[in-house]
């Protein structure tokens, strides 16, 4: 997702915040607006804005989207409307671009037989550029998306079937993307060439299913077949399923899939998410020894990372904050006390289980630096002794262009202090990061696989690392165009 008006004030999360899940299938057998929802719900975690299914019965397309969780969109009317046998479906949650209603997916674009409707994990670099190419030759938006900009992007392209149209646009996009694509009678999915994001093919009794995760196709009783690989698109209708592979230089998966992202029971690579977790705890309690009395794994995202660091430690682990899984986010304000607060609905510390004691408190990263010092605050408060803090990422020094939202350079804590200076600011007694190195050991697969360049400043392709405040209005102000236009 992009565009928009950037960083608007629900954004600013001291969490990484993925960009969307996305879903297709394609059952002659199945009730496929259901076994959508069913997907959506096991994909929840990786966007909370809004979730949309859109259908296709060999006629027309159907769409009901909506803002808000798969729970709250959905309702037993709408699930009856979305007949056929071809469905897809995404949960969103906008990177740059704006929570707004036009901003929905699915997005049907395009009429009659050249309507397409797209899902869309990811984040395109270029938008813009293209954005403004497409609105010169005519083309109309509805939203201020980059999603928009792929689909009108392949409707634009010269080409007459849809294979070819769509590598077409995949010769321009530049960025991170896997999609779900919906023509009247067929499924697409499509990873882009760094394979920054991940997409997975599943099968379902009489066809075929595709996610940005196994987890989902687990949930449905699906079988997991396959990642689709970077660079490559598959289409399946009636005649069945083909794959069109292209040659990439360079494969980029995002690293934070493993430490954060992806839901534990999910398998990227062959790997099972928890145990890549358990390694990263145990790296940290190799790297970062400290004499302690209990381990606590920030819950939910740091729960597999604390026991293996127990594991490896030999301090025993335990439940020293419960979360409220019923608290969406961390909104940051700019006074303190409510800040606290914010904190104390999402984490209730357990005085009886921390009193006089000496923390590791394991998380997964630390991104602003703006609520770990109210997780601090708040278990000292409940009796902590020491707190020594344990972060299963790298210092993250340089921004994400690829779909993840995260704060510009200036924003970073880790861009901005040293450990020690952050120690301070966080108010921990100790602070250790895992090194790469040790991130790289724990997920058990070669460097050149992944993007790091949230650590590095190494990116996969050519990006504006730094906007000077010019470049930076110049932007904003394009993006307001992008957004107008997009409304008309
Ligand atoms: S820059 Fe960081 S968050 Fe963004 S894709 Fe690369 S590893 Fe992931």
């Amino acid at each position: 997702m992009v565009a928009g008006s950037i960083g608007t004030g629900d954004k600013k999360l001291d969490k990484l915040q993925e960009s969307c899940g996305v879903f297709g299938v394609y059952a002659p057998n199945e009730n496929v607006g259901r076994l959508t929802y069913f997907a959506l719900f096991a994909l929840q975690h990786r966007g909370q804005e809004s979730s949309g299914i859109a259908t296709a019965d060999g006629r027309k397309l159907s769409v009901y989207a909506k803002m808000g969780l798969v729970a709250q969109v959905f309702t037993e009317e709408a699930l009856n409307h979305l007949s056929g046998n071809i469905a897809i479906g995404h949960n969103r949650y906008s990177t740059r671009g704006s929570s707004q209603a036009c901003n929905v997916q699915p997005m049907v674009v395009g009429k009659g037989n050249n309507a397409i409707a797209i899902a869309h994990n990811g984040n395109i670099v270029n938008a813009e550029f293209l954005f403004e190419q497409l609105y010169e030759q005519g083309y109309t938006f509805q939203s201020s998306t980059d999603s928009e900009v792929i689909a009108n992007l392949i409707l634009s392209a010269p080409e007459d079937n849809w294979v070819d149209k769509i590598r077409y646009a995949m010769n321009r996009l530049k960025g991170a993307y896997s999609l779900t694509l919906l023509t009247k009678d067929m499924l697409f999915a499509v990873r882009g060439p760094l394979g920054v994001r991940p997409l997975c093919l599943g099968k379902i009794d009489g066809g075929w299913v595709i996610a940005s995760e196994t987890c989902a196709i687990d949930h449905i009783g699906a079988e997991f077949i396959r990642e689709v690989e970077p660079g490559e698109i598959i289409k399946i209708d009636a005649k069945g399923i083909e794959s069109y592979p292209s040659k990439h230089d360079r494969q980029a998966l995002c690293i934070f899939e493993y430490i954060y992202f992806a839901r534990p029971d999910s398998v990227i690579n062959d790997r099972l998410l928890s145990p890549a977790r358990q390694a990263m705890g145990a790296g940290l309690a190799i790297e970062h020894p400290v004499a302690a009395d209990l381990v606590v794994g920030v819950p939910d995202s740091a729960t597999s990372a604390g026991i293996g660091y127990a594991h490896q430690s030999g301090i025993p682990i335990g439940e020293g904050l419960i979360r409220n899984r019923y608290v969406g986010r961390t909104f940051i304000e700019p006074d303190q006390r409510i800040r606290d607060l914010g904190v104390k609905l999402k984490f209730n510390p357990l005085p009886r289980m921390l009193n006089n004691k000496r923390l590791v408190v394991v998380d997964d990263s630390i991104v602003r630096g703006t609520t770990t010092p109210s997780v601090v605050k708040e278990l000292r408060r409940a009796g902590a002794k020491e707190i020594h803090m344990r972060i299963c990422a790298p210092p993250i020094r340089y921004p994400c262009f690829f779909g993840v939202d995260m704060a510009t350079r200036g924003e970073l804590i880790a861009a901005q202090k040293s450990i020690p200076q952050i120690c301070r600011f966080i108010g921990a007694d100790s602070l250790g990061y895992l090194s790469i190195d040790g991130l790289l050991k724990a997920v058990a697969l070669p460097r050149d696989q992944f993007c790091l360049a949230c650590f590095t400043g190494d990116y996969p392709i050519p990006v504006q690392l730094e906007m000077d405040k010019l470049a930076l209005e110049t932007i904003q102000s394009q993006q307001q165009v992008f957004s107008q236009a997009g409304r008309r």
